[in-house]
């Protein structure tokens, strides 16, 4: 059975499907939603505050109207409850003034705004009083969309994909199902998309989360029990080319950078395989410090690589390298392998990494493609190691000859997540920044201030600077309510005078282009930047001094504070400004920590606080490891659960040999080839 062969899907609409990176009708019921909307039950007129989302329930006074707004033709009602008075509008659908008659009754549901003072409802949806008691306290599913391809359209498709599949496989054991309490796999695929209510979306999201984590640990349990320290083949001397390279740079290495230096130093000439992790907040100087690793490997006629999770990182990395290593004329080739070379290019960067003229390979996890063959790979460095999804983490032990491994990472996370994840590695830590660092100073705002917020920008730009913008969305999407890249930057265009340059960026652009707006940010040649979050990791504009951050109450915390670490590079005073859009209480509680401390550890742990387990509306955190659905924040009690399950199950059956993990024993053979853990 193929896309096509579902109802109202013909071969144009199976394009769009495929852009969403859906393919078969299996691949439509693994497409989880992004969010829900909520039906609450209507609530009193007075007791609605702006920002919120809500239903109403109420008589018209009159008939609707239509006026002429901008050229725009505005279609206004209003309704009326003991509590008060509310103004409904819609634009462009004058057809609904047959259906909104005086005297008629319905319910409303939509972001409460503010008209001059008075509560109203900006394209509300309609729904008849019957129709929406029907709906109350459920949840409709939110998908990504794509341009043509709207919710409704989607949600279509996977109620029919539901109905035409067979029972998917449940690879987790039965017992274990019991114990745990856990939905089956065909239930929680169907509850996953049409929750009954919020309890019930709890449940189908915990078993998802749960076969995450329960293969994620059955994975650790399995590399730990080989992980004693292993003799390695590459013992590096350490090159006095490194000491002067430290003493040459512009700064001086700040105390952690000097002891993590020294820790990396010691490993490599050790003669045991160094399996490091590097942690230290943003804007900490992890850079510089793999950067020492890479030259030393090189200095000793070995081969390094240095792994990035973008391709707007890893190429930065590049630039930086190569510079360095024509300033110091060292006799060493830099390379950059990622996926949007073109196959010509490909082949001659292959050939100089089998052939050894390649001393330094730096790119994205194409670099552990089966095709690209190391001569004599002796340290491999994972830049923002948390950022690799479980799934694209290739063995890199594969290639060459057991590596000496560094992972470098700025994600604070729970002291005992820590202790389960990082068992096996030895850390170095850095404390604190280098030391001519100004404290970023934060605002925390409502949309009002936005026009005050593009005056400071200017004045920034006019003293030299430059700015970040970041919204959550690429394009519109019809059901949710934020700001998207595309329109933001013809709006602020508007806004600014047009001698400041504004250009976007975002994932969906091709990779030559977002090189070249990158490029052209690090050269100075764009003021703002309006961005997805593809900028979250690790790039460094030393420049830019302000961050404006729209729909801050979309994100999590510790990746705002990500985000935020894209400002305070340089010795120039850094602002970050967020827009909270919600008006809510808990979003500015939220937002107030991040307001109040520039310490990443110090977020996280707060956030975790707050957030509290099962937090549907928390946002996904980019969190320590990109899973699709458990967030290791968020559900550190059910990975508890699932590595001593794992830990059970490895002891219990070591070769899963068992009749009951015949299915068990598949996937994760599955899931081991598809991942390297840490
Ligand atoms: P991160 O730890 O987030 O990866 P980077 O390595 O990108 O941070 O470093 C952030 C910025 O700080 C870079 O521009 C880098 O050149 C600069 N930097 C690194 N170490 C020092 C130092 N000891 N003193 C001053 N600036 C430094
Ligand atoms: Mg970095």
């Amino acid at each position: 059975m193929t896309l096509t062969d579902l109802k109202g899907i013909g071969p144009k609409t199976e394009k769009l499907f495929n852009k969403l990176g859906i393919f078969t009708v299996k691949d439509l019921l693994y497409y989880f939603p992004h969010t829900y909307l909520c039906y609450r039950k209507p609530s009193p007129i007075g007791s609605l505050t702006e920002g919120e989302t809500g239903a109403v329930k109420g008589m018209l006074e009159k008939d609707a109207s239509i006026i002429n707004l901008h050229g725009l033709r505005m279609t206004t009602a209003y309704i009326r409850d003991l509590s008060g008075k509310m103004r409904l509008t819609w634009f462009n659908a004058p057809f609904l003034k047959n259906t909104l008659r005086a005297g008629s009754a319905f319910v409303f549901f939509g972001k409460v705004g503010d008209y001059k003072g008075q509560k109203t409802l900006n394209q509300p949806k309609i729904f008849s009083v019957d129709e929406y008691s029907k709906k109350e306290d459920t949840l409709e599913p939110v998908y990504g969309q794509t341009k043509g391809l709207s919710n409704s359209l989607i949600q279509k498709a996977i109620k029919q994909a539901m109905e035409v599949s067979e029972a998917q496989k449940d690879f987790i054991p039965g017992n274990i199902l019991y114990n745990r309490e856990l939905m089956s796999m065909n239930e929680a695929i169907g509850h996953i998309h049409f929750p009954v209510n919020m309890e019930d979306y709890k449940k189908a999201r915990e078993r998802h989360a749960y076969n995450e984590l329960f293969l994620f640990s059955m994975a650790l349990v399995k590399k730990k029990q080989n992980t004693d320290e292993k003799k390695s083949g590459y013992i590096l001397k350490r090159d006095e080319r490194i000491d002067s390279f430290i003493t040459g740079l512009p700064f001086k290495l700040t105390d952690g950078q000097a002891a993590a230096v020294e820790d990396i130093r010691t490993d490599l000439s050790s003669g045991f395989i160094m399996n490091r992790l590097l942690q230290g907040d943003v804007g900490s100087g992890k850079t510089i410090v793999s950067f020492i690793a890479a030259l030393e490997t090189a200095f000793n006629g070995h081969q390094a690589a240095i792994m990035a999770p973008t391709e707007i990182l890893a190429s930065q990395h590049y630039e930086k390298l190569k510079k360095i290593v024509s300033d110091n004329a060292y006799d060493l080739k830099i390379v950059l392998v990622t996926g949007s070379l073109k196959a010509s290019e490909k082949k001659a960067v292959y050939k100089e990494i089998e052939s050894h003229e390649a001393d330094i390979i730096i790119g994205t996890h194409a670099l552990f493609q089966d095709n690209v063959i190391y001569d004599d790979l002796a340290l491999v460095v994972t830049d923002e190691q948390h950022r690799f999804g479980v799934n694209q983490r290739k063995t890199l032990g594969e290639k060459g000859h057991s590596p000496h491994t560094l992972v470098m990472s700025a994600t604070p996370i729970p002291r005992t997540l820590a202790m389960l994840l990082y068992a096996d590695m030895k850390v170095s830590l850095i404390k604190g920044l280098p030391s001519n660092r100004l404290p970023i100073k934060n605002a925390v705002v409502n949309e009002s201030y936005r026009e005050k917020s593009y005056k400071f920008i200017y004045d920034e730009i006019k003293k030299g600077r430059q700015a970040y913008i970041i919204c959550p969305m690429v394009e519109e999407n019809d059901m949710l309510d934020l700001e998207n890249v595309t329109d933001y930057l013809l709006k602020i265009r508007k806004v600014f005078p047009s001698d400041v340059r504004i250009e976007k960026l975002h994932g969906k652009m091709k990779p030559k282009e977002k090189d070249e707006i990158m490029n052209r940010f690090l050269h100075k040649e764009i003021d703002i930047l309006v961005s997805t979050t593809v900028v979250e990791v690790g790039v460094d504009v030393p420049n830019s001094t302000v961050m404006m951050v729209e729909n801050a109450e979309r994100f999590g915390l510790a990746q705002l504070h990500q985000l935020r670490g894209r400002v305070g590079r340089s010795g120039h005073q850094s602002y970050c400004i967020f827009v909270d859009s919600s008006n809510s209480d808990k979003s500015k509680e939220r937002l107030h920590i991040l307001a109040t401390s520039n310490d990443g550890f110090h977020i996280a742990e707060e956030d975790l606080k707050l957030r509290g387990p099962g937090d549907i509306f928390g946002i996904r955190q980019s969190g320590a490891l990109d899973f699709t659905i458990a967030d290791i924040y968020q559900d550190k009690e059910l990975l508890r659960k699932a590595s001593e399950d794992a830990l059970y199950v490895l002891r219990s059956d070591p070769e899963l040999n068992n009749e009951d993990h015949h299915d068990l024993k598949e996937r994760l053979n599955r899931y081991l080839e598809e991942s390297c853990i840490l």
